[in-house]
């Protein structure tokens, strides 16, 4: 078992208090123990941010970019390692490891054309011998916290453009499967990235307090769940901070009478069991637009959830693989019990799945309820486990009015082979992100990433354009060279062309 440090200012630190078990959720083992930082560890962290601002703010944005032209290529080239990693501790497939870096790497392309994004607006002669423009300056030090569902993911989402932007970066990555965020940040050195820029600090609710009490940590960027969310965001604010908190989900996929079912069938299946339904953009709900289609669903869904690949996250060629914890397979099952206690029709039930040769590992099977209701727990609450209840309804309105009234509006999508159907939908449901036809409508890094409602507390969403806006603080200049042989008198009036 070994132990896994911090990354603070190019060192590993050990750290000296307490620590937390790392487990592989195939086996039930535990693997590594990981540092838990105290509020004085953080502080070297944030103390080697704030020393190696000055010259990073001044680096010119092509010289910042070249970092990450190389720590893409090292990601690439470390891939195989990084998915194992990712496999181990999440439990995750390792194609769904793969996956979920290559989404990443994505954002790393992005934030290579950090000289482009930040070059700002020029006007000449906005007034007599006068020029405007506008300057895309960085914040200083800022943080992310981030959860155990993408461990590489989302944590590209955010720092490498926060770098890009001259920011120096503390991360707080989730503290169940830390290895790979470390493994990862340990090639962003290597790219040349200047110590103290980036530091990962691993912890838990100490940790992240002691970033929100920080005077000098100017903005957070969260990714978690939304009780979480809530709180940094609340406390966060009150200090004066920028923050951005993207909390919980759930994800509905609306089933027309005239959807093509088989792919719909095909779309449901990964995205409602993917990576266990451990993603923020996991369909949960199938909401069928009449009895027929519903029908239809079950009779073509069931069978294949039966034919579920189930096993170690580290196999290759599985469909999933376990869930994180002990305890978040129990609080999936308990959902489970709640489900049948409240009525609804369980159709496939993955509660005493036995893996042979992990038999102690946390895995539960595909799971499908039909005719459930907006008043069960398994509707109203985010399960994050592999679960799918279908809710039955009359027409597309009612459909929508569904998906409106849900305290989440993170992600959805419409099968349908109606143009007039799907435009309704688009405009007028009450959800960040929408696919049609598309079942994980996760935008690419140069769009941005954002739920509405209680999925995302703050004013701009996640990486992309959004992402320049939250990690830069815009500055006008306007500049005038009087002409040397003018004399000019005093103006009372207010200043304009008129
Ligand atoms: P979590 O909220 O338990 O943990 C997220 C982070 O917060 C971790 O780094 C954790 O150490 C820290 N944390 C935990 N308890 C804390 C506390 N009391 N005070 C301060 N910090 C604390 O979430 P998780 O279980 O790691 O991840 C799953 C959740 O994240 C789900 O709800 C999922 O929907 C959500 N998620 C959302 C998005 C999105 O983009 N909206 C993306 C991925 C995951």
């Amino acid at each position: 078992m070994s132990h896994i440090p911090h990354l603070i200012n190019g060192e590993r630190v050990a750290g000296t208090g307490r620590t937390a078990d790392v487990f592989n959720p195939s086996t039930g083992e535990v693997i590594h123990q990981v540092a838990l930082a105290d509020r004085a560890t953080m502080q070297q962290a944030i103390d080697a941010a704030k020393a190696a601002f000055p010259d990073w703010r001044k680096t010119p944005p092509a010289k910042r970019a070249q970092v990450m032209f190389r720590f893409k290529q090292l990601l690439e080239e470390h891939e195989g390692a990084i998915a194992k990693l990712i496999s181990e501790e999440h439990g995750k497939t390792l194609e769904d490891a793969t996956g979920e870096l290559k989404r990443g790497i994505e954002n790393v392309e992005f934030a290579c054309g950090a000289p482009q994004i930040l070059k700002g607006e020029y006007s000449r002669n906005v007034g007599p011998n006068i020029d405007a423009w506008s300057d895309l300056q960085p914040i200083g030090v800022v943080a992310g916290i981030t959860p155990f569902n993408f461990p590489a993911m989302v944590p590209l989402w955010m720092y490498p453009l926060a770098i890009v932007c001259g920011n120096c970066f503390i991360l707080k990555p989730s503290e169940r499967d830390p290895s790979s965020t470390l493994y990862i940040a340990g090639l962003l050195l290597e790219a040349g990235l200047p110590k103290g820029v980036m530091s990962v600090v691993h912890g838990d609710k100490e940790a992240v307090d002691a970033l929100i009490a920080a005077p000098e940590v100017k903005a957070l960027s969260f990714v978690g769940s939304t009780p979480i969310a809530e709180y940094i965001y609340s406390e966060g604010t009150k200090r004066g901070k920028r923050v951005q908190a993207l909390g919980g989900a759930k994800n509905h996929a609306v089933l027309m009478p005239d959807a093509d079912l088989d792919n719909a069938v095909s779309a449901l299946m990964g995205a409602a069991y993917g990576s266990c339904g451990e993603r923020c953009m996991a369909i949960s709900v199938a909401v069928c637009v009449g009895d027929q289609i519903a029908d239809a669903l079950v009779q073509k869904i069931t069978p294949q959830i039966h034919e579920l690949k189930i096993g170690a996250g580290t196999s290759c060629g599985l469909d999933m693989g376990p869930l994180v914890t002990a305890a978040a397979k129990d609080k999936v099952a308990g959902y489970i019990d709640a489900g049948v206690a409240a009525g609804a029709e369980l159709v496939v039930d993955g509660r005493g799945l036995s893996v042979s040769g992990n038999e102690n590992g946390y895995f539960l099977g595909g799971t499908l309820f039909d005719r459930v209701t907006p008043e069960m727990t398994i509707y109203s609450d985010e399960i994050f486990g592999p679960v799918l209840c279908i809710v039955r309804v009359n027409s597309l309105e009612d459909a929508m009015q569904l998906i409106n009234d849900h305290e989440y509006g993170n992600g959805t999508c419409i099968f349908t082979r109606d143009g007039e159907s799907a435009r309704l939908f688009c405009d007028e449901i009450e959800v960040g992100m929408v696919g049609v036809n598309v079942p994980l409508p996760v935008p690419v890094s140069y769009h941005s990433f954002g739920g509405w409602k209680r999925s995302l507390f703050g004013d701009l969403h996640a990486y992309g354009p959004d992402g320049v806006r939250f990690y830069t603080r815009k500055k006008a200049i306007t500049q005038r060279w009087p002409q040397r042989a003018s004399h000019e008198a005093a103006q009372f009036a207010f200043p304009s062309n008129g």
